[in-house]
């Protein structure tokens, strides 16, 4: 069944996850404030409309109301940003996820009600700098608000010794909940089993127990 979303502002964002709902074969409602934005899509969603979302009765009109999941990716102008989620809380859309262009922002933003916050710019920052501590992490990913996931290729210090010998949990705090060899992913991975190389590790914890893993086990 397809799904309903809505894409208010189409910069780089908004363009991009309007852009990717569309491929998947989503129904989307892009609404941007600029003409020249909404002729760039209106090709590729379902449905293209100019229209300034802080006006309540204009997001009635286009049935907002019947949208299962709004994305709110309005950046620079933070008063229009924050007036948008407002009225898409007050007309009770099931899932509002906005992009916040700050921490006050972001802030703001929860208070108000939106459901899911995104701060594109600094999680790409935290990923990147967690890459740079070493070649050996392939990837960071925030769970929360001091929780992470990363997946570590398995470097000198883990090469041949078992999750056993590690015992990651007890000497660091964090989990190994999955493993990848190759094109297999191994979502219970053995204790015993002898770290190749090429595996792939799936570490989850509280971060400042990630950081003591990365500074002390991932070279
Ligand atoms: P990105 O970094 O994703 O490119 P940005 O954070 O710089 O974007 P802006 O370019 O300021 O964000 O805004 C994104 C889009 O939102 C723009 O295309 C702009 O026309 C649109 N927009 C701004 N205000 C409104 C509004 N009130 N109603 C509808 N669209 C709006």
């Amino acid at each position: 069944m397809k799904r309903e979303f809505a894409v208010i502002g189409l910069g780089r964002f908004g363009g991009s996850i309007c852009e990717e709902l569309s491929l998947e074969g989503m129904n989307v409602l892009a609404i941007d404030s600029s003409e020249q934005k909404i002729n760039e899509f209106k090709n590729i969603a379902s449905h293209a409309v100019i229209a300034d979302a802080t006006d309540e009765s204009v997001l009635k009109d286009l049935g907002i109301n019947n949208i299962d999941h709004v994305i709110v990716a309005i950046g620079e102008n933070i008063q229009a940003s924050i007036l948008t989620t407002v009225i898409l809380t007050d007309l009770g859309i099931k899932k509002i996820t906005v992009k916040a262009q700050n921490d006050y922002h972001e802030k703001i933003l929860k208070r108000i009600g939106a459901d899911h916050v995104v701060h594109p710019e600094r999680d790409m920052g935290r990923r990147l700098a967690h890459s740079l501590i070493s070649s050996n992490i392939l990837d960071y990913l925030e769970l929360s608000e001091d929780h992470s996931m990363v997946e570590v290729k398995a470097g000198k210090n883990l090469v041949g010794k078992t999750l056993i010998e590690l015992d990651i949990r007890a000497n660091y705090g964090c989990n190994v909940v999955a493993i990848r060899r190759g094109k297999q992913m191994n979502v219970s991975p053995s204790a015993e089993d002898k770290l190749r190389e090429d595996d792939v590790l799936v570490v989850i914890g509280a971060d400042k127990d990630i950081y003591k893993f990365e500074k002390n086990l991932v070279i």
